[in-house]
């Protein structure tokens, strides 16, 4: 498959991406992947990893943050032959001959016959005034990037699920005054991270409450909440928004893929999207668990069947 410059291309590459990157290269497929920031995507802002198998404390030498873990996952990707091109992919197209072609914001061409989308999602923004004017002077999508400047301050969690609550878990131990708001009357995270919050002395819990308005001039200084029909003004420095994600899949829509109704990418279980060549892996697939041990799963399945549809293409089929 020379003239194609690769066999598999990548895009994205956080723990889906990068998985399939390994298992991709391992396959002796010329495997290259697109991400436009660094790689590991969203993992890099988790503080320890505690929940992925085998990723524990051991003699003293405490559990990988996600920052290390995405590290160890990129340079084994490297180590069996993987390319990274650090670059911004603006259009996918897919010519009459099956080969996709993907164009970077520079100009640049890539082409291969197979393709794996594991873009992941962005966080949801709320859409309440003075979020979007406020964003970066008080307003956070990522308590480990951010956190640290508001140490003892007054921080506002807004949000219910896993997010939500492993963040401000995260934040109580940089201050003791974490209010988390939910709009329902429960949580909707795993049981055992719901416990964490209620149990933790340094997190107010707000059930039934919304939040209205972020306020301030030049930086957060209050919210507006609204709790049953009563609005409060509350004192702010930080509020951080842990309102679900968004799939990325802009740059598959032209190729009229399948998505479910929250807009993630359908696949049957080889990870093979409606469109063929196609694959999708990670926070961008349709999936009822996002967790990183999840997508680095659908990453390596992704890359094996893409391995499988190649060689079918080669007519070099096992059977
Ligand atoms: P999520 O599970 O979709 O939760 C988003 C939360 O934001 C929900 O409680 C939702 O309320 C609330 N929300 C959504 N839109 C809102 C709005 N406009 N105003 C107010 N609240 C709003 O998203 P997530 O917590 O980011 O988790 C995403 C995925 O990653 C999940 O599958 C999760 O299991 C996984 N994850 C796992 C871990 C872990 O295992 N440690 C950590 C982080 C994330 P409702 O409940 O009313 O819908």
């Amino acid at each position: 498959m020379e003239p194609y410059g690769a066999d598999l291309l990548i895009l994205g590459a956080g723990p889906a991406g990068l998985c399939a990157a390994q298992y991709g290269s391992r396959a002796n497929l010329r495997t290259t992947v697109v991400e436009r920031m660094a790689p590991g995507g969203q993992a890099l802002n988790i503080d320890v990893l505690e929940n992925y198998p085998g990723n524990v404390e051991r003699n003293g030498v405490p559990a990988r943050t996600g920052f290390e873990f995405c590290e160890d996952l990129y340079r084994q990707a490297e180590d069996f032959g993987a390319k990274f091109v650090m670059a911004d992919a603006v259009q996918l197209e897919r010519e009459p001959d099956g080969i996709f072609v993907l164009t970077l914001s520079d100009g640049g061409l890539l082409r291969a016959p197979a393709v794996i989308l594991a873009s992941g999602a962005e966080r949801r923004k709320l859409g309440v005034p003075g979020e979007r004017e406020l964003a970066g002077r008080g307003v956070s999508y990522c308590a480990t990037c951010d956190g640290p400047f508001f140490k003892g301050g007054r921080i506002l969690v807004v949000g219910g699920g896993d997010s939500a609550c492993d963040e401000a878990q995260y934040l109580s131990r940089l201050s003791t005054r974490i209010t988390l708001i939910h709009r329902r009357g429960k949580l909707r995270a795993q049981k055992a991270l719901a416990q964490r919050v209620l149990s933790n002395p340094n997190i107010k819990v707000l059930f039934n409450t919304t939040l209205v308005e972020i306020r301030g001039e030049e930086r957060v200084s209050a919210v507006l909440l609204d709790n049953g029909g009563t609005k409060v003004e509350e004192a702010a420095e930080a509020v951080f928004v842990f309102a679900g994600s968004v799939p990325r899949t802009e740059l598959v829509r032209n190729l009229g893929v399948e998505l479910d109704k929250a807009g993630c990418v359908v696949t049957d279980q080889k990870m093979a999207a409606s469109v063929p060549g196609l694959f999708a892996a990670g926070d961008v697939r349709s999936s009822p668990f996002r967790q990183v041990v999840v997508a680095a799963a659908e990453g390596a399945v992704a890359a094996h069947c893409a391995a499988a549809y190649l060689d079918a293409l080669r007519g070099e089929t096992y059977r």
